[in-house]
């Protein structure tokens, strides 16, 4: 292998499709191609000795039009040329000799190749000829000329290896020797890995040592799955050190895929054995417990809860996010700390309503009016504007309108009209109650680190409600309240805002889920106290209170039939005429809604359900005998139980009473069963005129969170240094409308002839003290202004004010009278409080127009725009004279 090639000057010259032979490789080809074969016949099997061949790599493009041959050599050594010559259709190595062109690029450079073995065949019955040669690369040579040999063709060759004397020569050069010292210490590491791998211990290092460095470069590299490309660089490769450099980054490029599928392999491996390990620990372990008995069955419970958050349909990455702690879940024991809460945590993940939404079905205007008519009595403009909300909805359901916001007292239908809305769009209805909230992390849920952190309401809401798209009513959102653990308000702020809910997070859940589905529709008492951030979201649709009539239109249509069928009766058992439900209105309830009321209404069913219920069992017992009175009701009566009724069935007749006796008596409530069941009446008409009864006491009409109401002012003189004394739970705006009132009133004095002219201290003496009954309220505002004004005038003058007469308004210290709010709730609350006159600031008259006129009917309502000295008797509510009214 060594010894050096004599090679002749012409070559008979096989063409290798894009693949190259280099130097001391062996290949066996089957020859088929009549070009190829006539080639070996002639080149090499009828030869004597043995001959050569050169085996000259060829690129093809495929070609529409037969090219030239054109060899522009790939090597980059000196040595390189460029051959032209005629037209070329390569086709010896074709398959079944195809008459396909192709366009062939000849290489300048090829290797001359003897044969180690030859066989000849011949194909039956077609007799065609094919030779089987394994041929063995010796040397490089480079083309000068080519030219056609019947079908193949022959090469003017010149020898490009060097020879032997040249080759000592060029072993002396020191960079040469580095270069070959470099190329055999990869070769030997390549070797020593294979030779691990594929266990040949010895075989391959012979190679190294007895094989000079220039073929062994071309011998390993021969090895290797390389390009064509690189393959003929290293064809071109004519000069040793380039040769050798390009070889040694060979191998080295090929030692470190091998490490690098050897680390893969390890990688793969080592997990496979993880995994199992793990599988054969959990199998252990599972066995140990069904030794011990204790099966309880955790495998199959936290299948199921994957089971359950793959049916969640959580996005893609809450769902990455899900198996990750899932994961850590598995890994756990269920007595390790952590894992409760884990477990909890992927349920909730589980139970969210990622995608499950109520089905929307188109509005139907028509429908919703009547259901909302149909749950609430009046509210006209109030239904009007949902009626336009749902409108809006219907035509754009994207739209993202603000969000409707009823405010009034308690008991107006507020909550009940957004159930209706719920109702009307096929949703469901959650109700979070923000009452008292102060921690923000009600609304978006403590961090998992804390001990027992959980959702907020709102991820609390939802997973009860099951559905993405629920109607949430956020109740009370003026009595959130911000301290130290952060403003709730602000985290509702994210939760209005169209931009921002669709990634509310909660801080429990960690993720963001989409709230952009949902409705909100908020409630509130009143709107001051409503941060005006959070005001400027909402659409504020007012509901005051109601006039007494439409109580008692929304008890007879509303109230009585649903309270009758919560406690299983019907208008045949218990009938409440609407003399009493007037009573009940005016005697025990004094409310600007009707929960009282409704609750009253409800005492009265609970009763009766007991009577019906023995009437029932007695019917049995003794058929002829009507009873009067329940035993039970007996009892109650006996031990002093506030709830008495007496029950007087209509025709009443001992004869009647049978066994129909339960169908056909009908319990009606009378005044006397009222006032054994609900107890004597708590309001009266006359409570204005005794507490008027002494001078200094003056009757004002405030405005709360429940309504409108009426206020009494006391004040009275006593012995002191001339100090004003205040109390009632008093706010600051209301203390300094007492001290104007007081400063007003003494520079008054003589105009008002509390005092001599020129004599300005009513105080000498004397300390005044003003008290605002019931003193566990807390109070403010400055609408008590004139009230103030008419309790001192009647205390300096000792004059009664009228009884009929209450008022609001403003006061400043020169006795102009500044308009307030709440015009309508207080006139109703004058109203229910039997008052017949009340005087408003002038400005304050249009609001008139809101209070229903049958209740203006029967009132006198006066506007003052200025309090003037000597004529606040006339103006005022001062009787004229001491005797009052
Ligand atoms: P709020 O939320 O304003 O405090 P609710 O909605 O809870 O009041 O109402 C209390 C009760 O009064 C409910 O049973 C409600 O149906 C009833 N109600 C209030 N206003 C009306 C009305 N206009 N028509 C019929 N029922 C009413």
């Amino acid at each position: 292998m060594a010894e050096p090639v004599d090679l002749p000057s012409r070559l008979g010259i096989l063409p290798f499709r894009n693949k190259v032979l280099l130097p001391g490789a062996i290949i066996r080809i089957r020859c088929t191609s009549p070009s190829s074969v006539m080639l070996v016949e002639q080149e090499l099997w009828q030869k004597e000795e043995k001959g050569l061949i050169g085996v000259l790599p060829v690129r093809d493009t495929e070609a529409a039009a037969v090219g030239s041959m054109l060899s522009p050599g790939v090597g980059n050594d000196s040595g390189e040329r460029s051959l032209k010559g005629p037209a070329d259709v390569l086709d010896s190595q074709k398959q079944d000799g195809k008459n396909q062109q192709k366009l062939i690029h000849w290489h300048n450079r090829g290797v001359a190749a003897r044969a180690l073995h030859l066989s000849r065949g011949v194909e039956k019955p077609s007799g065609r000829v094919t030779y089987i040669v394994v041929l063995e690369g010796l040397c490089r040579f480079s083309v000068q000329e080519l030219s056609a040999r019947g079908t193949y063709r022959m090469a003017r060759v010149s020898r490009l290896d060097m020879t032997k004397a040249e080759l000592e020569q060029a072993e002396q050069d020191p960079d040469l020797l580095l270069l070959s010292r470099q190329f055999k210490a990869s070769a030997m590491e390549l070797i020593s890995i294979l030779e691990q791998k594929q266990k040949t211990v010895g075989r391959t290092k012979v190679l190294l040592e007895s094989v000079p460095v220039h073929r062994l470069a071309d011998i390993f590299v021969a090895s290797f799955e390389i390009s064509f490309e690189e393959q003929l660089s290293m064809l071109d490769s004519v000069d040793l050190k380039v040769r050798l450099s390009k070889a040694t980054e060979l191998v080295d490029r090929h030692l470190q895929s091998i490490r690098v599928a050897e680390k893969i392999t390890q990688k793969v491996e080592g997990q496979l054995s993880k995994s199992q390990k793990e599988f054969l620990l959990r199998q252990q372990m599972r066995a140990i417990k069904e030794e011990l008995g204790d099966n309880d069955d955790d495998e199959d419970d936290i299948a199921s809860l994957e089971r359950k958050m793959q049916s969640a349909g959580m996005p893609p990455n809450i769902w990455k996010h899900a198996q990750r702690e899932l994961r850590r879940l598995r890994k756990m024991q269920p007595q390790q700390p952590g894992y409760s809460s884990s477990r909890v945590y992927l349920e909730l993940l589980a139970d969210l309503p990622w995608q499950k939404g109520s089905e929307e079905r188109e509005i139907d205007l028509r429908t919703a009016k009547e259901r909302l008519d149909c749950d609430h009595y009046g509210l006209v403009k109030v239904k009007q504007r949902i009626i336009e909300y749902l409108a809006v909805w219907k035509l754009k359901p994207d739209a993202r309108g603000p969000v409707l916001c009823f405010v009034g007292p308690p008991g107006v239908g507020k909550t009940s009209l957004a159930s209706s809305i719920a109702a009307a769009l096929n949703r469901k209805f959650v109700r979070i109650s923000l009452g008292g909230v102060k921690d923000e992390a009600d609304i978006r849920g403590h961090r998992r680190t804390y001990v027992g952190s959980m959702p907020g309401r709102l991820i609390d809401g939802l997973k009860r409600v099951a559905v993405n798209n629920p109607v949430i009513l956020l109740d009370e959102i003026d009595k959130t309240g911000s301290d130290v653990r952060g403003d709730p308000a602000s985290a509702l702020l994210e939760v209005l805002d169209p931009e921002q809910n669709k990634t509310f997070n909660d801080h429990y859940l960690n993720v963001p889920f989409d709230l952009s589905k949902v409705i909100f529709v908020a409630t509130a008492n009143r709107v001051q106290p409503v941060p005006p951030a959070l005001l400027d979201r909402m659409e504020v649709i007012e509901l005051p209170g109601y006039t007494p009539e439409e109580k008692l239109k929304i008890a007879m249509k509303h109230l009585i039939p649903r309270v009758l069928d919560q406690h299983g009766l019907s208008s045949e058992s218990l009938q409440i005429p609407e003399v009493i439900v007037k009573i009940i209105i005016q005697r025990y309830t004094r409310e600007a809604g009707v929960r009282n009321l409704e609750r009253k209404l409800a005492a009265l069913a609970r009763a009766a359900a007991v009577k019906v219920a023995e009437q029932d069992c007695m019917v049995q017992l003794s058929k002829d005998v009507h009873p009067m009175t329940s035993s039970l009701l007996d009892e109650r009566l006996a031990g002093g139980a506030e709830v008495e009724m007496e029950v007087i069935p209509l025709g009443v007749n001992g004869q009647e009473i049978s066994n129909t006796f339960s169908s056909t008596s009908v319990l009606v409530v009378d005044e006397a069963m009222l006032e054994k069941v609900l107890g004597p009446p708590r309001f009266d008409d006359r409570e204005a005129a005794e507490r008027v009864a002494t001078p200094g006491v003056s009757v004002g009409l405030v405005w709360t969170s429940f309504g409108g109401e009426v206020q009494f002012v006391e004040a009275t003189a006593m012995a002191g240094k001339g100090d004003l004394h205040l109390t009632g739970q008093l706010g600051d705006v209301i203390k300094e409308s007492a001290q104007i009132a007081l400063t007003w009133v003494r520079a008054r004095a003589a105009d008002l002839k509390l005092s001599a002219a020129g004599e300005i201290s009513l105080l000498e003496n004397r300390d005044i003290h003003i008290h605002f009954p019931a003193g566990a309220v807390p109070k403010d505002g400055p609408s008590a202004g004139v009230t103030l004004v008419t309790s001192l005038v009647s205390l300096f003058g000792q004059r009664k004010v009228r009884a009929d007469t209450a008022m609001t308004g403003e006061m400043t210290l020169r006795g102009l009278v500044l308009p307030v709010g709440g015009i309508k709730d207080k006139v109703l609350a004058a109203h229910r409080c039997g008052i017949k006159r009340v005087i408003l600031p002038e400005r304050n008259l249009k609001d008139l127009a809101e209070v229903p006129s049958a209740i203006l009917a029967g009132m006198e309502v006066r506007g003052e725009g200025n309090l003037r000295g000597a004529e606040v008797w006339l103006l005022l509510s001062l009787a004229s004279d001491s005797g009052g009214c």
